[in-house]
């Protein structure tokens, strides 16, 4: 199921705005309090800290409404759950968990949820944040500014597409308070149009689209000509991006080197200041981020299909420079939003009736899609050579390959399936055939088959440019140098 949360803001009143105030101020003392006693003593078991702390803050604060107490304690028991799963993993180093804000969460008793899911248009809600003794609980009625987003999702919710879940989080920002309502959507079921495998690189996401219906008109005709995945790709330039923010980080440093240099003539760690920190916040590189990896999740699913990508382990970068040894290179690898991109993909797809598999990333960029014999390298860097005398693109034998491990070709040829680890013929079965409709795996099979007999008279077209050209600005120095943009948000070139 799929969430998306709503925020709205409330028309609160000066006393209401004081309330709430104060009601925020000891939620947050409460989190803070627990989640410090939960990381330091190793305890992150809901349960068990409601044991420990529930009577001691319901005295302490009698007029706090007691399932915000609760929900407080709920909320610090998560927070140190994850906080410690990232310590783990080594992604933190900090002792404790920062909680600097808090959204006060509202269960279904504490508001008005009931009355607000049956009303055809909501415009306020009811919370009761305080309790007036005697099981009497302080009730509020606010009024909300409702705007475009949220009537969205409330017409998904009247049409039965979505549901309004039961938690209400109240959230101050800026000093205004907003009502975040969480929707939960329910996924759209479409027929595919396209069959996609796409495959992140450094600065760019290479794409193979095969169109089904025109492909489908195509196989019958029997035009061999036009029945081979097209590929193009998306620009990210996470990797330049990356660099780029590099540079700007140490003329910062640079520049800020003279104000804090010690009588002894060395620097205090100027990464650790505030300064620093602060304008690097200003770069807003996180945003930019983010942004590019929407826009490409957008192009991905534009159309419902069927979205084929590698599995990515745990930790994608550490796997990949493993044998770069710059550090430099090091560090724009892990700029690489890897994940982020697969999860904003998998995201929007199941909004937009999409459906991803994960295929392994065994071999996919090392064996000739058409001959399946292993490939060598070339001199450049990213064109390959098959055994038989051809070139082939790197994307491309990525991106073919993973349309290859969709088929029943997969299981007859071994060659994409690392044979020590891998071999294991349930677990496969079970992971990706039963879920991919019957008729699209054969359609796949007379695509990639088609692709294949068209490619072995002509095999010249799956290696792009001019395959001698010396390497140039297409090898950037990193085993998995992209190939040359097509220019931005993605140009197109057919084969
Ligand atoms: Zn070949």
């Amino acid at each position: 199921m799929l969430r998306r949360a709503v925020a709205v803001e409330l028309e609160v009143s000066k006393e209401l705005n004081k309330l709430l105030c104060s009601v925020e101020e000891v939620y947050k003392r409460i989190v803070r309090e627990v989640v410090e006693y939960a990381v330091k003593n190793n305890v992150t078991s809901a349960n068990k800290l409601h044991g420990l702390f529930y009577s001691k803050y319901r005295q302490e604060y009698p007029n706090l409404n007691s399932q915000l107490i609760i929900q407080a304690i709920r909320q610090a028991s998560q927070i140190a759950k994850s906080f410690m799963e990232r310590r783990r993993m080594g992604l933190m180093s900090k002792p404790y968990p920062e909680v600097r804000s808090v959204s006060i969460r509202f269960v279904e008793t504490t508001w008005n949820y009931e009355e607000f899911v049956g009303s055809i248009a909501p415009v306020r809600i009811a919370i009761s944040p305080i309790s007036t003794g005697r099981g009497v609980s302080g009730r509020f009625e606010v009024w909300l500014r409702p705007h475009k987003r949220f009537w969205l999702f409330w017409w998904r919710v009247l049409n039965g597409e979505a549901e309004l879940a039961s938690t209400l989080l109240i959230k101050r920002r800026a000093n205004k308070w907003y009502a975040i309502f969480i929707f939960k959507l329910k996924p759209r079921e479409e027929e595919p149009e396209s069959i996609i495998a796409f495959d992140i690189n450094e600065n760019t996401v290479a794409v193979g689209r095969i169109d089904i219906k025109t492909t489908v008109s195509k196989v019958v005709d029997w035009n061999r000509q036009y029945t081979t995945p097209q590929l193009y790709t998306i620009k990210t330039d996470f990797g330049r991006l990356a660099r780029r923010y590099e540079r700007i980080r140490s003329t910062i440093i640079e520049r800020l080197k003279p104000e804090f240099a010690l009588p002894n003539g060395n620097y205090v760690n100027i990464t650790n200041t505030r300064e620093f920190r602060k304008r690097v916040r200003k770069l807003r590189e996180r945003v930019r981020k983010v942004g590019r990896v929407r826009q490409v999740a957008n192009e991905l699913t534009k159309t419902p299909a069927i979205i084929i990508t590698e599995e990515l382990g745990d930790n994608p970068q550490e796997s990949m420079i493993e044998d770069v040894m710059k550090d430099e290179l090091r560090h724009r690898i892990k700029q690489i939003p890897f994940k982020n991109i697969e999860e904003a993909v998998e995201d929007k797809a199941l909004e937009r009736g999409s459906k991803l598999f994960h295929v392994s990333s065994y071999r996919n960029s090392k064996v000739c899609p058409i001959h399946f014999t292993k490939l060598k390298m070339a001199d450049d860097w990213h064109i390959l050579k098959c055994p038989l005398g051809h070139y082939v693109d790197r994307d491309y034998a990525s991106v073919m390959n993973m349309n290859w491990k969709l088929t029943p070709e997969a299981w007859t040829k071994g060659v994409w399936w690392n044979m020590k680890r891998e071999m294991n013929w349930r677990e496969y079965e079970e992971k990706s055939n039963p879920i991919i409709p019957h008729g699209i795996v054969t359609l796949l099979q007379h695509i990639m088959e088609n692709a294949k007999a068209s490619l072995e008279k002509s095999p010249a077209v799956l290696a792009r440019g001019k395959p001698m050209n010396p390497t140039g600005e297409a090898n950037e120095g990193w085993a998995r140098a992209p190939p040359r943009p097509l220019g931005r948000g993605g140009g197109q070139k057919e084969y």
